[in-house]
C-alpha cells in the first residue's frame, strides 16, 4: 500500500504577500482571513516524517501559528528570497530539536545559499550560526531519511557541535552530500519546470503534487503528474507574466494534468477576493469543460 500524504498550506502568497504593505484595495482590506496570504509554503506529513517545502521570510511566524516543532527536512524549490528568506529561524529548530536541519536542494540553490548565509558555511563556524546538512538532488527520485540520531549540542563557547568521546564538543560545518536514492524514509519526486529561465523543481509525494514559481512544465515531466488527487499551480494574475502562470495557462494545465483538485497558489490581489474568485473559477471551468475541480488554496487548508 502507498502512503498517504497530508499537505497544510503555510502561505500561498506572491512574493510580497496579501495584503501588500501599504495597498488600499479590496482585496488587501478583506477581513475574510482567506484573503490573508503569507508567503508561499506547505508543510507535508508523510512516511511518518515532516517535510516542509520553502521557507520564505513568514518562516518563522508559519511555525508557530501551525504549531510546528520538528521538521525532518526542508526542501527548496529555487532560491527566490520569498521561498528562502527565513532560513536563519531555523536556528530555534536546532536548539529545541537538537538536531541539525536537512536541507535538500539543486546545486545552484547551494551556491546561493552560501552567498546569501555565508556564516553558515564558514570554517569555523560563528557560535550559534544555524547547523545544515545540505542534500543534493535534481531530476532523479531522492529519499528523505529519517532522524539520523545525531543529536547538537549547544554550548557558549563553541555554538552547536556534536559531543566527542572523552565529552568535548565538536563544532560541526556545514555537511554537504547527495540525497540518498533508496532506504527508509519518504520517497519524492521532483519535478523540473522553468520560472522565465530559471530551473526550478515542484515536489511529488504519493498522490499529491506541489508546484510553484514556474512559467513553464514540459510535456517531458507530464509522465510524473499521472493519476493525481491533489495538484498545486502557481498563478499571480489574469495577463501573460514572463515567470508565472497566467490565470488561462493554470487552468489549461490543470485540464491537462487532470487532478482530481488543483489548488490556485502564489497568489496575488490582483484576483478577486477569497469566496468571489472560488465563483469565478467554478464557472470558467464549467465552460472551458476542465475536469479537474479547481479553487484557490488558502493559509491553514489541509488537504489528504
Ligand atoms: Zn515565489
Ligand atoms: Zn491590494
Ligand atoms: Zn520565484
Amino acid at each position: 500500500m502507498t502512503e498517504k500524504a497530508r499537505l497544510t498550506f503555510l502561505g500561498t502568497g506572491t512574493s510580497q504577500g496579501v495584503p501588500i504593505i501599504g495597498c488600499r484595495c479590496e482585496v488587501c482590506t478583506s477581513d475574510d482571513l482567506r484573503d490573508k496570504r503569507f508567503r508561499a509554503s506547505v508543510l507535508v506529513e508523510y512516511c511518518g516524517l515532516n517535510i516542509l517545502v520553502d521557507a520564505g521570510p513568514d518562516f518563522r511566524s508559519q511555525m508557530l501559528r501551525a504549531g510546528v516543532s520538528h521538521l525532518d527536512a526542508i526542501l527548496l524549490t529555487h532560491n527566490h528570497r520569498d521561498h528562502t528568506g527565513g532560513l536563519d529561524d531555523t536556528r530555534s529548530l536546532n536548539y529545541i530539536d537538537s538536531r541539525a536541519t536537512e536541507i535538500f536542494c539543486e546545486e545552484s540553490v547551494l551556491h546561493d545559499l552560501e552567498t546569501a548565509y555565508p556564516y553558515a558555511f564558514a570554517e569555523p563556524k560563528y557560535p550559534g550560526a544555524p547547523v545544515w546538512n545540505i542534500h543534493l538532488i535534481g531530476q532523479d527520485p531522492f529519499t528523505v531519511p529519517p532522524d539520523n540520531g545525531k543529536k547538537l549540542v549547544w554550548t557558549h563557547d563553541v555554538g552547536y557541535g556534536y559531543e566527542g568521546a572523552d565529552g568535548s564538543v565538536i563544532p560541526c560545518g556545514t555537511l554537504i552530500e547527495k540525497a540518498p536514492t533508496s532506504g527508509e524514509g519518504a520517497p519524492v519526486i521532483p519535478i523540473r519546470g522553468y520560472h522565465d529561465k530559471m530551473p526550478v523543481l515542484g515536489f511529488r509525494f504519493g498522490d499529491i503534487a506541489y508546484i510553484t514559481d514556474m512559467s513553464l512544465l514540459p510535456d517531458g515531466e507530464m509522465v510524473k503528474l499521472q493519476g493525481l488527487e491533489h495538484v498545486t499551480l502557481n498563478t499571480v494574475g489574469y495577463r501573460k507574466h514572463h515567470s508565472h502562470f497566467s490565470l488561462d495557462e493554470a487552468l489549461e494545465l490543470a485540464g491537462k494534468i487532470g487532478a482530481r483538485h488543483t489548488w490556485l497558489t502564489h497568489l496575488s490581489h490582483t484576483f478577486p477576493r477569497h469566496s468571489k474568485f472560488t465563483e469565478d473559477l467554478s464557472k470558467l471551468c464549467a465552460e472551458r469543460g476542465i475536469r479537474s475541480e479547481v479553487r484557490p488554496a488558502w493559509d491553514g487548508l489541509i488537504i489528504e
